[in-house]
């Protein structure tokens, strides 16, 4: 790769690049502490570093890479664009290629919305998707409150980290904060009612029907409800279906908008091509972003014409019209579609879960395993401390850690996520093959093994 700075690679060069990020790059650098490798080179789920070593990706952009990096149908679409001549820049003027991309979008959606859906073109990250999609419902609906679970992530803009669970990262949010009623999202493993299963489920739809029925339930008034339909940073939570149907009547019901945040759990993800598919709700405020760019930045809301009360410029934005995410998009769009790989995502989720349940059976540590596609979360845990009251094991964020340094140094890149950052979290592309599998699940397994073997010494030569 001549001229691309990494030429002549190996160990030594990428710890230059490491160092001087380490001293230049804000205190704020995420990925970039807990993986420290150079990537040079990528195609579909390996990833090259600087020191010539390989990666199995089970991060793919956070979930945004469905086929995984430079796929050839996503590089044919970007040199179709290059070699056309047609603009790169063109803010939200209408283009053929956002013509495509628009009708190749809606008829992935359900059609109850689609068929009479506008579509906002955002800035280019999920977050200012959802901090359009917040305002878009504040302003048709004439309301400042918000109904937003524990344990959600939406971003890190102001109204989405508003409406976001992580009560450290909220800090600094002020009063957006205040309009935000928090509710409690059904989390089986932790039940926040301490009874799991439906029956947590069902409480956690009573109490918000009861809440907001309720005159001096201290509510402000909700412009909209925001919800995941499986949280991913939130530790792989999905949600029961059931669960969903009741949200949907209840905000129904009150006239209340229901926005799902489909940003990680869109383009097949979860199984389905959408994740609102499995529950068969029609959400009014549909936000998406990561997997519709194929690797490239693009974020849109869709949602119900009645709702668009906005005034012309309501909501601008310079970075409204990425050409090549949309023809990146539209053939990931596409591909996933023509290749089934919602169901694809669904069989090997399915079979990689069963995997990592029989694992749990052999190491104590592993607390629960779930998922659903190929969003797959292992929740660590000290399986020799106390249990408390309702009977739950506290979470194990340093072995979380561990298991994290150890996969990487087997070559398998994992995240971390949860409330206690204890969840190790899978999202290979959707392409994954059945040899691509097994090899994530054997050295995710070595992986587990070694970081609860020395867990175990450090905590024996500690007793002594
Ligand atoms: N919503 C959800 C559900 C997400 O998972 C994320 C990102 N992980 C976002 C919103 C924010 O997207 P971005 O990081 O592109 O701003």
């Amino acid at each position: 790769m001549p001229g691309n700075g990494v030429e002549g690679g190996g160990g030594g060069e990428a710890e230059g690049i490491l160092r001087r990020q380490a001293a230049r790059e804000s205190a704020a650098r995420t990925y970039a502490r807990s993986l420290p490798i150079v990537p040079v080179r990528a195609r579909g789920m390996t990833i090259e570093g600087a020191d010539g070593r390989r990666y199995l990706d089970c991060l793919a952009g956070a979930g945004t890479l469905a086929l995984g990096h430079n796929h050839p149908v996503a590089l044919e679409a970007i040199r179709s664009v290059l070699d056309s001549g047609a603009p790169l820049h063109v803010l939200d003027l209408a283009t053929p290629i956002k013509d495509a991309f628009t009708t190749a979008l809606l008829e992935t959606l359900p059609p109850e919305l689609a068929d009479h859906a506008r579509i906002q073109f955002c800035g280019p990250a999920g977050t200012d998707a959802v901090e359009a999609a917040l305002k878009l419902v504040r302003t048709a609906t004439g309301r400042g409150g918000l109904l937003a679970f524990s344990g959600a992530y939406h971003g890190m803009t102001s109204a989405a980290l508003a409406a976001t669970g992580d009560t450290a990262a909220r800090a600094t949010v002020g009063d957006a904060d205040a309009r935000v009623t928090r509710l409690p999202y059904p989390y089986d493993y932790r039940c926040p009612f301490g009874v799991g299963g439906t029956g947590g489920a069902e409480l956690s739809a009573r109490w918000t029907a009861s809440l907001l029925d309720d005159p001096k339930g201290g509510v402000q008034p909700p412009a909209g409800m925001v919800v995941e339909a499986v949280q991913g940073e939130g530790g792989v939570i999905p949600a029961p279906d059931n669960w969903l149907r009741r949200m949907r009547e209840i905000t129904e019901r009150r006239g209340i908008p229901l926005i799902v945040d489909e940003v990680q759990t869109g383009v097949g993800r979860t199984g389905a091509f959408w994740a609102v598919e499995h529950s068969g709700i029609v959400p009014d405020v549909m936000v998406l972003s990561k997997a519709i760019g194929g690797s490239l930045p693009l974020a849109v809301i869709v949602y119900r014409a009645e709702l668009d009360a906005w005034q012309p410029g309501a909501h601008a934005g310079t970075f409204r019209g990425n050409q090549l995410a949309m023809a990146a998009g539209m053939a990931t769009l596409r591909y996933v579609q023509e290749n089934r790989l919602a169901e694809r995502a669904a069989t090997v989720g399915a079979r990689m879960l069963t995997r990592l349940r029989g694992l749990a059976a052999h190491h104590a540590c592993i607390g629960d395993v779930r998922g659903r596609g190929l969003m797959i979360g292992v929740e660590l845990v000290d399986a020799d401390a106390d249990r408390d009251e309702y009977g739950a094991l506290p979470a194990a964020p340093q072995l979380a850690t561990a298991v994290r340094t150890e996969a990487l140094r087997r070559g398998l890149i994992v995240e971390l996520g949860g409330r206690h950052g204890s969840v190790v979290r899978l999202l290979p592309p959707l392409t994954i093959t059945d040899e691509q599998t097994e090899a994530v699940l054997d050295r995710l397994t070595d992986a587990i093994a070694a970081a609860d073997r020395l867990a175990r010494k450090a905590k024996a030569s500690g007793a002594k």
